[in-house]
């Protein structure tokens, strides 16, 4: 088996362990004898759907959004359509979850969203909103606790038809009023949470390697347990610096 992960924009939309969550992906696929590829798409280039079945897309400052964004909804938001309809996965970091939407308005300038997730994005007035943070989610089938860390300037609201993809325990999450964060969509994951959101949670690591292997493969892997002695200690200081 193999892992072959897509990241779009990976010069672009790179902060805060972006590559480090790359690389937990591609240790955790070589901890288990399963291959791994990666490649990078940016800007004009076409997105081959065949040939990923992981799609990253990281955080960005709104300046590397700015970059992006017409770029991404006119160059790749098809392809990345068809291959999330098809079960292909999906994780977007901050700056990438808000490019999951429908838009973010910045002031009187208006960024396109790919559209692939019912939401939006606004630069309000306000503090950014920064720290530890905790949200418990039901992905995966049993509530868990993701830890990690947010910073973002945007306030995201999920519209009728997008489903948190957990309730904030601590910290702000989406915008810092409804007490949710991030976006779910079976395998389409967004999330404010970065910083090494993998390492610190690696059993969401593994649920992205399950649904990816099982859209080449047909059927959803059992992946051998590792010792992860590290990571759960990484999850446990996370936990506790979220004051959990
Ligand atoms: N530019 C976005 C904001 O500040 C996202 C920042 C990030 O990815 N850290 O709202």
């Amino acid at each position: 088996m193999e892992l072959r992960v897509l990241s779009l924009y990976p010069e672009q939309m790179n902060i805060y362990a972006d590559r480090g969550n790359i690389l937990f992906l591609r240790r955790r696929c070589e901890w288990r004898g399963i291959g791994f590829t990666w490649a990078g798409a940016g800007p004009g280039e076409a997105v081959d759907l065949a040939a990923h079945d992981l799609f990253y897309i990281g955080g960005g400052q709104d300046r590397d959004q700015r970059a992006v964004a017409a770029d991404m909804v006119e160059t790749k938001r098809t392809a990345l359509a068809a291959a999330v309809d098809d079960g292909a996965a999906l994780l977007a970091v901050c700056g990438g979850y808000q490019l999951l939407g429908e838009s973010y308005q910045l002031g009187s300038e208006t960024l396109p969203g790919l559209g692939l997730a019912d939401l939006w994005t606004v630069r309000e007035p306000g503090p950014r909103l920064i720290g530890n943070v905790a949200i418990e989610t039901e992905l995966g089938g049993e509530k868990r606790i993701l830890a990690g860390f947010e910073n973002h300037g945007g306030r995201t609201y999920l519209g009728p038809s997008a489903r948190p993809l957990g309730r904030v325990v601590k910290g702000h999450g989406n915008n810092g009023g409804d007490g949710l964060e991030g976006v779910w969509r079976d395998n389409l994951l967004g999330t404010y949470l970065h910083g090494p959101l993998l390492p610190k949670n690696a059993w969401l690591a593994d649920h992205l390697v399950e649904l990816a292997l099982e859209h080449r493969y047909g059927t959803r892997p059992t992946l051998e347990p590792l010792p992860d002695a590290l990571e759960r200690a990484a999850h446990a200081s996370a936990r506790t610096a979220a004051g959990l």
